[in-house]
């Protein structure tokens, strides 16, 4: 689907597009030929794709041979999905808002959402990108892949490392249960109408074992919010207060942290150490 193609579509349809749902629509082939390539969805593959819009990745996704599951918000858009490509089994399209659709861990059979097998691959609402990703990484059986368009800074943050300006909690929410793929920008007159921020498309892979699960997953979860809600102090003094000191004291000793030591140098490995030590020493 081309920009004249969008265009007419959009008009014919007297379809207003909508800032609020980040309605900026990617209409370059050759982008969206990378995007399904850096994914590397095969034939079969299953693949959720969050805001299909119009469609233009969905279809090149569909070109792939895989099933795709998409869920759009807007009312409006999906009826014109539905008459444009829904004629095929390949492709299931849900309208729900993703994020609540997401939040509820099971599925509508009432079985919780296993997410092993599948593929996410979306050009995603700026608005809604990083709760998303979040949602993802947080699920029970988090999926196999993640390749994402995001603005940029976003993009930035997902790849940044322990003592940069970019680390963070979304850089550690992330790095527990994925590693961080090849990303690649993409320039604003690719989409219609072109966004003011700049993006990029990124690749994430789920780990073999996430750093830290089970209970020490909800302490690492824990440590990282509290750790940066304050990120200049101390994470030692930061965590006083909602840990105790003896359990700090231990921990710091057994990972040989410095007493000084600030969060935004701490790396994801080691605070799924010092979760995995105070999740065993004590409960908030
Ligand atoms: N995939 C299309 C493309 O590449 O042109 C559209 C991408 S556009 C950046 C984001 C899409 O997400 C829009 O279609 C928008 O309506 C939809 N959207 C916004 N918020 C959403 C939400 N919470 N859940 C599902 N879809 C949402």
């Amino acid at each position: 689907m081309n920009l004249t193609e969008m265009r007419a579509l959009l008009a014919a349809e007297d379809i207003r597009l909508t800032r609020s749902l980040g309605q900026n629509f990617l209409h370059d082939g050759n982008q969206l030929r990378r995007i399904v390539a850096l994914a590397g969805i095969q034939s079969g593959d299953k693949v959720l794709e969050i805001g299909p819009g119009l469609g233009p990745l969905t279809e090149h996704l569909l070109a792939t041979g895989a099933q795709v599951l998409a869920i759009e918000k807007d009312a409006r858009l999906v009826p014109l999905l539905r008459r444009r490509i829904g004629g095929t089994n390949a492709l299931t399209i849900v309208e729900a808002d993703a994020l609540r659709w997401l939040e509820n861990p099971n599925d509508e059979e009432g079985k919780p959402r296993d997410w092993t097998d599948w593929h996410v691959v979306s050009n995603l609402p700026y608005s809604v990108g990083s709760p998303i990703l979040v949602e993802l990484a947080h699920s029970l059986r988090p999926p196999r892949t993640v390749t994402v368009t995001l603005q940029s800074e976003v993009v930035d943050r997902i790849r940044a490392k322990a003592g940069t300006a970019e680390f963070g909690v979304l850089t550690l929410l992330l790095a527990r249960v994925f590693t961080i793929g090849s990303s690649f920008r993409i320039p604003a007159t690719c989409f219609f109408p072109a966004p003011d921020v700049g993006s990029a498309c990124v690749r994430l892979e789920r780990r073999a074992e996430p750093l830290v699960s089970g209970l020490a997953a909800a302490t690492y979860i824990r440590i990282v919010k509290s750790a940066f809600s304050q990120r200049r102090k101390q994470l030692r003094k930061v965590l006083r207060f909602n840990w105790p000191e003896a359990a700090l004291a231990d921990a710091w000793n057994t990972l040989a942290l410095g007493p000084e030591v600030r969060p935004e140098v701490v790396t994801p490995e080691h605070f799924a150490l010092l979760a995995e030590r105070l999740s065993r020493l004590s409960a908030p």
